[in-house]
């Protein structure tokens, strides 16, 4: 399964993070060679990291794809800045965050034509804005470096990390 994970917690000029979000899911499925097959409900989640900042709309979508993780990273980042993705300062607010949690349970450290990425997502598992939209499509999920599955771990975390339906 190759897994999405969305995110956002300022306008874009689309209008606030739920229209953002649905507005990138319609785009990400007409890009060539990307269909989204499921996605999740919206969650309402409190930053993490840096805390100071608005809540988060987050969720998860299922893509399938013929393109390689690198190919499809650099979609996403393309995607980010059509959005208006400007700041790149760590865990601070963003338009739009596109992160792949999971491909194909692939476990790889990649760095090409200055693109890097780690699969899984390396904080996948501690993320309740993760995990929780990602039962809803794959309640069956597995961490791919653990084996351990997605409602075990959710069951580890902090259970005041705010993480709401929509
Ligand atoms: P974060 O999502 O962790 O807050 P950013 O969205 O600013 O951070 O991403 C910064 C960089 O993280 C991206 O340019 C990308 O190269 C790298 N990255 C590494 N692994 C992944 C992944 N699994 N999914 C998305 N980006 C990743
Ligand atoms: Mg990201």
């Amino acid at each position: 399964m190759i897994l999405i994970g969305l995110g956002a917690n300022i306008p874009s000029e689309k209008g606030g993070p739920e229209v953002t979000l649905e507005a990138a899911l319609a785009v990400l499925n007409l890009r060539r060679d990307i269909e989204v097959v499921q996605r999740s409900r919206w969650y309402r989640t409190s930053a993490v990291g840096l805390t100071d900042q608005p809540d988060f709309v987050n969720g998860i979508a299922e893509i399938s794809t013929r393109l390689g993780p690198l190919e499809l990273l650099s979609v996403l980042l393309d995607l980010e800045a059509e959005f208006g993705r400007e700041r790149r300062e760590r865990w601070g607010p963003r338009v739009l965050d596109l992160d792949i949690v999971d491909f194909d349970g692939l476990v790889a450290d990649l760095d090409r034509d200055g693109l890097t990425l780690h699969l899984p997502h390396p904080r996948a598992a501690e993320r309740g804005f993760v995990l929780q939209p990602l039962l809803d499509i794959a309640p069956d999920w597995r961490h791919p470096t653990s084996g351990e599955k997605g409602s075990d771990l959710l069951k580890k975390l902090d259970p005041t990390q705010k993480v709401d339906v929509l």
